[in-house]
């Protein structure tokens, strides 16, 4: 993509130069491999060469096209021939000259300045990132800090790897924390290794404390040991506690519950606060066990109590049956009363089982699509019709709920031009988060949508994550960009569930590289890819019913026959949600044999340690989960 304009660039310049060079003192003769032949001064940097040429603008090119370069040497051949240049590449050349001029004011001493031209930098695109990254290579340190901020509001992703570099740097200290923040905000999920790896290994307590903070606001269940002892470290308390305000995911309990036991009060009070908050109805009988456990220490017993009243409030339906086990009567009888007070038959027994029915009905897992701004609602309507119809199985033996949302999910944006996917997914991620049913979220959007490394993005998403679809380039027929809509969405939803993209071309599921690609696909998946759907989606659904340990062995027999690193660690969270520290230790094994990239080993180590040690507290404490087998649908 680069080589085609600074090619045209070059051909500017030197018209622009054979113009100018009766008049300028001498300077450097470069001779390309294409023949061209320029003067100005060069300086090479890595593998790319900076020339300043004599006319005055600056060109970044790769060092191999030179030929040949001569100091002082003679005059180009092409002397006294003057080509006129267009207005248009004189204006490229004069804005790659400003880039240049704004890389150099990052190093004012004064920061006003040096701020000024770090947001003037910012806006200035991807066109300019060759030079960006260049500058980013040998800069002064205060350079790198700025271009840093620079490259990760632009969302360079082929700059990650040079980032990743910065972190394992010791000699690159002062950069570290800064180079946390911009790894998060273009890399998001996909550098969650990294920077826990760097949560645990660094000695600097600002670097750390940006790695809580990019994880907690990521809710990375990669991290969750981690960030749980970040909220014990007096360093890292604060902003531990901050970055994870609202994160509702079970999957730190294996790592809070034995701190009921450790520390001051406070801190065990703490502890107590934080199992209150993530807990969900299939930790009914650990949280009655806890009360039992904990009810002659005021403290701790205090704060576990208003786990009930949270599972009868967040859960509806759901969280009173599995209340119905509960050892304590009080419990029992108040769930049981709130039950009877919503069905039409008040005579129903006093067990979880009797209940069954509707708690199946308060867990059916859906697929919801969601206006992401102005959007037309009959197309979004249209849209859910055609997924449902899309996921079922012919004989009946499978189907998809499809919901249209009625919230309206907004996403303000000050700039002109492409919505920021990475804004629009973290929105879409938190509703998809708050609602256990809510397996998948679809954000559709009229607008044009940006991704890093893309400048048009048709439907960003990540294996586990929420969707964004945007119909801007789908069309401008209504039927057209209904149909092609409908085949987008599918492809989609296979990349969100963590299955691999298809070989069979019309298959919704393969490569795409296109809108127009999507008049050639099914409607339809694959037997194949249906096939994988179907088995991923009932995981999926297990685990939205909050049968964790059964979803836990969907997942594990996946992993194991696909050899997915991703469908593995999916398991091992299953699990560790499920309180079965052993069956994820067996995950995490797996987990450490596929994902051989150096430093994972030894975190996988300590999880593995970690889960040992909440394996021998929840045995010594009887506290143990009930297995959701018995009652399970299907
Ligand atoms: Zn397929």
């Amino acid at each position: 993509m680069t080589r085609h304009p600074s090619q045209c660039v070059l051909t500017a310049a030197a018209a622009a130069l054979v113009a100018a060079l009766a008049v300028r003192a001498p300077a450097d003769t470069v001779v390309l491999r294409n023949g061209q032949q320029l003067r100005g001064r060069v300086t090479i940097e890595g593998d790319k060469a900076r020339i300043e040429l004599d006319v005055g603008a600056t060109l970044l090119i790769d060092r191999g096209d030179i030929a040949e370069s001569i100091v002082d040497g003679p005059a180009a051949t092409a002397q006294g021939e003057a080509v006129a240049i267009s207005a248009d590449l004189m204006a490229r050349l004069e804005a790659r000259e400003r880039v240049h001029v704004l890389v150099e004011q990052l190093i004012d001493e004064s920061e006003a300045a040096r701020l000024k031209a770090q947001a003037a930098l910012a806006e200035t695109g991807r066109q300019t990132l060759p030079i960006l990254r260049a500058a980013f290579a040998a800069g002064s340190p205060t350079q790198r800090l700025h271009l840093l901020r620079v490259l990760a509001a632009i969302g360079d992703t082929a700059s990650v790897p040079n980032i990743t570099a910065i972190l394992r740097d010791p000699n690159a200290r002062t950069l570290h924390a800064e180079a946390v923040k911009a790894l998060g905000a273009i890399a998001g999920h996909s550098v969650v290794a990294v920077l826990t790896e760097t949560l645990v290994n660094s000695k600097d307590v600002a670097v750390r404390t940006e790695c809580v903070k990019v994880l907690g606001a990521l809710r990375a269940p990669f991290a969750a040991l981690f960030l749980a002892e970040a909220l014990r470290d007096p360093d890292l308390a604060a902003p531990a506690r901050a970055a994870m305000t609202g994160w509702r995911d079970p999957v730190l309990l294996p790592y809070v519950l034995p701190t009921l036991d450790a520390g001051t009060r406070e801190a065990r009070a703490r502890a107590a606060a934080r199992v209150v908050a993530v807990l969900t109805p299939a930790h009914v009988r650990t949280l009655s066990r806890l009360i039992d456990l904990y009810k002659d220490e005021k403290s701790v017993g205090k704060a576990l109590v208003p786990g009930v009243q949270r599972l009868h409030k967040d859960f509806p339906v759901v969280g009173d049956v599995e209340l119905l086990g509960a050892t304590q009567p009080a419990i029992k009888n108040s769930a049981l009363d709130a039950l009877r007070r919503q069905a039409k038959d008040r005579r129903r027994g006093p067990t979880p089982k009797d209940w069954q029915p509707e708690r199946d009905q308060a867990t059916v897992p859906r697929l919801v699509l969601a206006a992401c701004g102005p959007v037309n609602r009959a197309l979004l309507r249209e849209l859910a019709a055609d997924l449902a119809t899309s996921l079922k199985a012919p004989d009946g033996s499978f189907s998809v709920k499809v919901d249209v949302s009625r919230r309206l999910v907004t996403i303000p944006s000050s700039e002109p031009g492409p919505l920021d996917a990475r804004r629009v997914l973290e929105r879409l991620e938190a509703e998809q988060s708050a609602d256990p049913q809510a397996v998948r979220v679809v954000g559709v959007t009229a607008a044009a949508l940006s991704a890093p490394g893309h400048q048009q993005a048709l439907a960003p998403t990540r294996a586990g994550g929420a969707i964004a679809l945007s119909l801007k380039q789908l069309g401008s027929e209504a039927a057209q960009v209904s149909r092609r809509a409908r085949r987008l969405a599918l492809h989609a939803l296979a990349q969100s569930l963590g299955i691999a993209p298809c070989r069979d071309a019309t298959c919704p599921s393969s490569i795409l590289y296109a809108p127009e690609d999507l008049d050639a696909r099914s409607s339809r998946q694959c037997n194949t890819c249906k096939r994988a759907f179907d088995e991923l989606w009932r995981a999926e659904a297990d685990a939205a019913a909050f049968y964790y340990d059964a979803a836990g062995r969907r997942r594990a027999t996946i992993a194991q026959r696909d050899k997915s690193l991703h469908h593995a660690l999916e398991a091992a969270y299953c699990y560790e949600r499920a309180l079965q520290p052993l069956a994820a230790i067996a995950q995490w094994k797996a987990v450490q044999a596929m994902d051989t990239r150096p430093g994972i080993g030894e975190l996988i180590n300590r999880r593995v340690e970690a889960l040992d040690l909440a394996e021998k507290w929840l045995t010594k404490r009887q506290a143990a989960p009930a297995p959701s087998t018995r009652r399970r649908r299907r």
